[in-house]
Parts: structure tokens; C-alpha cells; sequence
């Protein structure tokens, strides 16, 4: 299995987790996963750990994507529209951008809860996804 981005994003028995770091100074998490820097301005923490990140949360914002992305991105033959979800993850507060897993656009909402998944890029490098809460 061939993750799509090594290092922000693991597969584990109880499924998907986001990787992300957290600053042993003050505690910042962030993600996508950053060491040897805090990205807190008011701190200089350079000593960060990395952690598994809440796999649930709650619709920011979402779309789809109606035109196949340019290359690199490798688009299914045919193109089927993709949608995606901006997701303010539970306890962290971050918000991240996903594909969504088993969803149209037509049944999403803001401030609807949605977990973490996991699933293949057209090419076949695995990702993570957004999919309905369990
Ligand atoms: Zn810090």
C-alpha cells in the first residue's frame, strides 16, 4: 500500500488518522506535520512531537470539483466529478481539505460531523478521504 503523501497520514486498525505535530513549548498542533519549528509566532519552540489527530469533525465548507485537476493529479477515465470537504477536525480546531468518500455535494452541510477514511487516487496511491460519521 502506497500512501499518496508519506508521513501525514497513517492506516491503523481502527481506521485513517491524520499525522500532525505539536510543540512541546506550548502545545500548538499543527497539520500538515512540521518539525523543528513551532508555527506559533509568539513562540520559538523547536521541539515537536508527532500525534495522531481526532478522526472526526465538522463541515467548514464544502464543493465538488465538476473539470479534472491539471496534472500531476491523474484524473479517472471518465471523469467523475469529485467532492470535497473543508473539515474543522474535533478538540485541534484545524481545518482540513479532503475528497469525500460516499457523499455528494447535495448531502453535505455545514456543521455536519464527518470522519476520517481512507481511498484510492485514480492512479492508485492511497489518501485520505472524508466520509459519514459512524
Ligand atoms: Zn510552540
Amino acid at each position: 500500500m502506497t500512501y499518496a503523501i508519506e508521513g501525514w497520514f497513517t492506516v491503523e486498525e481502527d481506521g485513517a488518522r491524520l499525522l500532525g505535530t505539536r510543540c512541546a513549548g506550548c502545545g500548538t498542533v499543527c497539520f500538515p506535520p512540521r518539525h523543528g519549528s513551532c508555527p506559533n509566532p509568539r513562540c520559538e519552540g523547536t521541539d515537536t512531537e508527532t500525534v495522531r489527530l481526532p478522526r472526526r469533525g465538522r463541515v467548514w465548507s464544502y464543493t465538488n470539483a465538476c473539470y479534472p485537476p491539471p496534472a500531476p493529479f491523474v484524473a479517472a477515465e471518465p471523469y467523475e466529478p469529485v467532492t470535497l470537504a473543508a473539515v474543522e477536525l474535533d478538540e485541534v480546531g484545524i481545518v482540513v481539505l479532503g475528497q469525500v468518500s460516499g457523499l455528494t455535494v447535495e448531502q453535505l452541510a455545514v456543521g455536519m460531523e464527518l470522519e476520517l477514511t481512507s481511498g484510492p487516487l485514480a492512479d492508485g496511491p492511497l489518501v485520505w478521504m472524508w466520509g459519514r460519521a459512524s
